[in-house]
């Protein structure tokens, strides 16, 4: 230690840029402590990106593809969209876990499974464009975007909304956030060939069935709080067949006052 703090020969390189005379003892240590905290943040940064490396490759592994996800593409999507950046940063240690967070204004990101599940529904594919209801986080609107041609999502909270579009927006060219009751759809940009909503009505909207493309599919939870089933919408010949896959529980699908539809 003497070496560095004694050795004049050392300072002699600090003293002609910053300090006129001898570089004061206090000093010495001050520059030297900044230095070797500085190396220590930078590597805790480094640290805290490769944990989520190893943290989203689990959550894929162990809670998307152990419950029976296994289109390809879906599974690199979600191994590669840092669900990490959607969360507020208070949370973002348990980003990976096995369930849905709070994202603010009472609203919550999906859990990983979920996201995963419904976006296998919808069979994505890169010439598709897609409705998103309910941005939320942008999560579900960036796992889409990897995967699709374009992205139209609309989000009723407008501190969500506006967030979700920075985000977004950074990150894609191909996603289009609106702020906005969704129960009417887009029409200027219909028909989707799918649509994948994320709060739930106690049921389907006309406007969302009659802005899907023929052959297309809609996945939405359906129902009062706390018995919502998830259901696959599939158009063929202008008729809906509807299938019910599991049991949900999501946020209600409301209007600006509040009032559920
Ligand atoms: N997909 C989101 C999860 C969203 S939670 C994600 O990946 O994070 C459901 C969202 O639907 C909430 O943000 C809620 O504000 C929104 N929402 C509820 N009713 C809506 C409506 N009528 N139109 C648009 N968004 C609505």
């Amino acid at each position: 230690m003497n070496r560095v703090f004694g050795n004049d020969g050392f300072w002699r390189f600090v003293r002609p840029c910053c300090f006129p005379g001898r570089v004061p003892e206090k000093l010495r240590l001050f520059i030297i402590a900044t230095f070797c905290l500085s190396l220590l943040a930078l590597n805790c940064q480094a640290d805290v990106e490769k944990d989520y490396k190893s943290e989203r490759e689990r959550m894929v592994v162990e809670q998307i593809e152990a419950r029976g996800i296994h289109d390809q593409m879906v599974l690199w999507a979600t191994r590669k969209v840092q669900r990490h950046q959607f969360v507020p940063e208070g949370l973002r240690k348990t980003a990976y876990e096995d369930t849905a967070l709070p994202i603010g204004e009472g609203q919550t990101i999906s859990q990983p499974y979920i996201v995963a599940l419904m976006t296998e529904v919808i069979k994505p594919h890169p010439d598709m464009k897609v409705l998103e209801i309910g941005t939320g986080s942008g999560y579900q609107a960036a796992v889409l975007a990897e995967l699709c041609k374009s992205v139209y999502t609309i989000e009723l909270v407008e501190i969500l909304g506006k967030r979700a579009r920075q985000i977004l927006t950074r990150l894609y060219k191909n996603v289009h956030v609106r702020i906005g009751d969704s129960y009417r759809g887009w029409p200027e940009v219909a028909p989707f060939d799918a649509i994948l909503v994320t709060c739930a009505p106690t049921k389907v909207p006309q406007p969302l069935m009659d802005q899907l493309k023929e052959g297309g599919r809609m996945v939405i939870p359906v129902g009062e709080s706390g018995v919502q089933a998830l259901c696959v919408l599939t158009k063929k010949n202008k008729r809906l067949k509807q299938q019910a896959i599991i049991p949900v529980l999501f946020v209600p699908m409301v209007n600006q006052k509040g009032k559920k539809y």
